[in-house]
């Protein structure tokens, strides 16, 4: 049987893509609350502002509803966050009722990043983890959804295919160790470092170490004021 996580174990869905992106960067965010921002995490921050800002929380735009800051979670996961964007495409059949709306509507994510597509997962494997909670949440399924990348301001479609199911559980899963066992893995240098907001603080220094990176910051100062 499927492991459910109770109310008490739910983590950050938003850690699923520091995780696929590097494990340390999100032990640093997770176990140590550690967290810079840099010129790539303050323009997403803006990003987001300028999705919400004054906009209605919800609106209706033809056979749309455009749903924001919606609130997921899952127990299969253990994830818990919120939906930049949730549309509600309007279909003949299946798909979800909506109070004040006639007709059933096809759950549809979107979610807003400030950059350009990346080579890796981590962006996808967020939106899985979204469509998964909205699945959990409203018995529907969620066969796709869309990334919408600020810098060439244009939509990626993503399928919730079965192998990206498969690498959102896995992130998960490891996501709940990472955390559980509470050590950081050690750094390693990659070219993804140089877009990392957490790269001066994740030093060549600590490579290898079991040591905390709270316990390095603050030897680190209390080297500077002695
Ligand atoms: S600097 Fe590199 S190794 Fe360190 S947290 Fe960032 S991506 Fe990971």
């Amino acid at each position: 049987m499927t492991k459910r996580f109770s109310d008490d174990e739910l983590l950050a869905l938003s850690l699923l893509q520091h995780i696929v992106f590097c494990e340390r960067q999100c032990s640093l965010n997770s176990n140590e609350q550690l967290w810079f921002d840099n010129k790539l995490t303050v323009s997403g921050s803006q990003l987001h502002r300028r999705v919400h800002g004054e906009a209605p929380r919800r609106e209706k735009r033809g056979d749309v509803v455009i749903v924001r800051e919606l609130m997921l979670c899952s127990h299969i996961l253990g994830v818990t966050g919120k939906a930049d964007v949730v549309e509600f495409h309007k279909v003949p059949s299946a798909g979800v009722l909506i109070e004040g709306c006639d007709g059933f509507w096809q759950p549809y994510p979107v979610e807003y990043k400030h950059g350009k597509p990346k080579v890796d997962d981590c962006d996808r494997v967020q939106l899985c983890a979204q469509a998964i909670c909205l699945e959990e949440m409203l018995g529907s399924e969620v066969p796709e959804g869309a990334l919408f990348y600020g810098r060439i301001q244009k939509r990626e479609q993503v399928v919730f295919n079965k192998e990206l199911r498969l690498r959102t559980q896995d992130s998960a899963q490891k996501l709940h160790e990472l955390v559980e066992g509470g050590c950081n893995p050690p750094a390693e240098l990659r070219d993804c470092c140089n877009q990392c907001a957490m790269k001066d603080t994740c030093m060549p220094e600590v490579t290898g170490s079991s040591r905390r990176a709270t316990n390095y910051i603050d030897r680190a100062l209390r080297d500077q004021t002695e």
